[in-house]
């Protein structure tokens, strides 16, 4: 049970991350009203059918009326347009989150929409997802026992930063704090470079002209790698142009590695293999041991 108490939650993008989070709250009794919103209706009434949402708005305006919290679980390139919606009836004590993969381009979306921000609005992002998108694939144990980092801004109010951590607590999950900027160089390298490889990768592959052959005779250390591959195409591109000068620079930091890593098997560098190899196996154990 749960001492946190949202009268009435509004959800915009309900779908995976706005779902499992109104499930999540729903599961331990933290929330009254569930109010939803998007664009197609047939969305809604599937969220509405499987208890994630008590009811919804298509227009974002009339969804988050009398909302003590709102969050805004739409994909990054659709946060400006949705602030610019919200703005004219987000009730003044509201508080605002929102569960963006990438932080800065979305306070600058706020910032362009409301000038000077809102003291309810606290950036956040969940660290959970799968690779599967809509609101059939929410489920309400996502974010136990995962991080979820928030970036308040210098005009979030305490109260306000309160309130957005104890709803991810309650969802099982650990809050952490950090500025929106080093949020974006941290998930460049830890989840945006990983999610590049794995397309890059598997699009390679696939555009060889034996590929049938080589993904018939796949195991499944290429299953696990490439796994994240299957992600939402859309999703990740407007990741890479929210978080376009963190992931470039990690892009050319690790093609200088693997140009680096090619010329040894090209001069069969044993030495430099073998170094590399054990260096990453040592890191990936004690990583993995935590
Ligand atoms: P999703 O399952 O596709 O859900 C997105 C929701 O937004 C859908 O319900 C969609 O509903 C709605 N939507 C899409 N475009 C919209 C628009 N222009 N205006 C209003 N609503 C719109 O995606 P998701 O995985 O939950 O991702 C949502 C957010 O969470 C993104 O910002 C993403 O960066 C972030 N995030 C994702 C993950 C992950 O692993 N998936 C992890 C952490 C954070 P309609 O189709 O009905 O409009």
């Amino acid at each position: 049970m749960s001492d946190v108490t949202i009268e009435r939650l509004c959800i915009i993008g309900t779908g995976l991350i706005g779902g499992s989070l109104a499930l999540a709250l729903r599961e331990v009794r933290a929330v009254g009203e569930v109010v939803g919103c998007g664009r197609n209706p047939a969305h809604l009434e599937t969220a509405k059918t499987l208890g994630v949402i008590d009811r919804f708005a298509l227009e974002p305006a009339e969804a988050v009326q009398g909302a003590d919290m709102v969050v805004l679980a739409v994909p990054l390139g659709a946060m400006h347009d949705t602030f610019a919606a919200i703005a004219p009836a987000l009730a003044p004590d509201a508080v605002l989150t929102d569960v963006g993969s990438a932080k800065t381009s979305v306070v600058r979306a706020a910032q362009a929409v409301f000038g000077s921000l809102p003291s309810g609005f606290v950036p956040g992002h969940p660290i959970a997802g799968t690779e599967k998108s809509g609101v059939e694939a929410a489920f309400p144990e996502l974010f136990r026992d995962h991080r979820v980092i928030l970036t308040p801004v210098e005009t979030s109010a305490p109260a306000a930063r309160e309130r957005v951590r104890a709803m991810w607590e309650a969802c099982g999950a650990h809050v952490v704090e950090m500025t929106p900027e080093h949020h974006d160089e941290i998930l460049a390298a830890t989840s945006h470079l990983p999610h590049m490889l794995a397309y890059a990768l598997v699009d390679t592959l696939a555009r060889m002209d034996d590929s049938q052959e080589i993904f018939d005779f796949a195991a499944g250390g290429f299953r696990d790698f490439t796994r994240i591959a299957s992600s939402d195409p859309q999703m990740w591109h407007d990741i890479c142009l929210a978080n376009h000068d963190a992931l470039v620079k990690m892009l050319e930091a690790f093609s200088d590695d693997l140009r680096l890593l090619a010329d040894a098997v090209r001069r069969a560098d044993s030495r430099f293999l073998l170094d590399t190899f054990t260096r990453a196996k040592a890191a990936r154990d004690a990583f993995c041991k935590k």
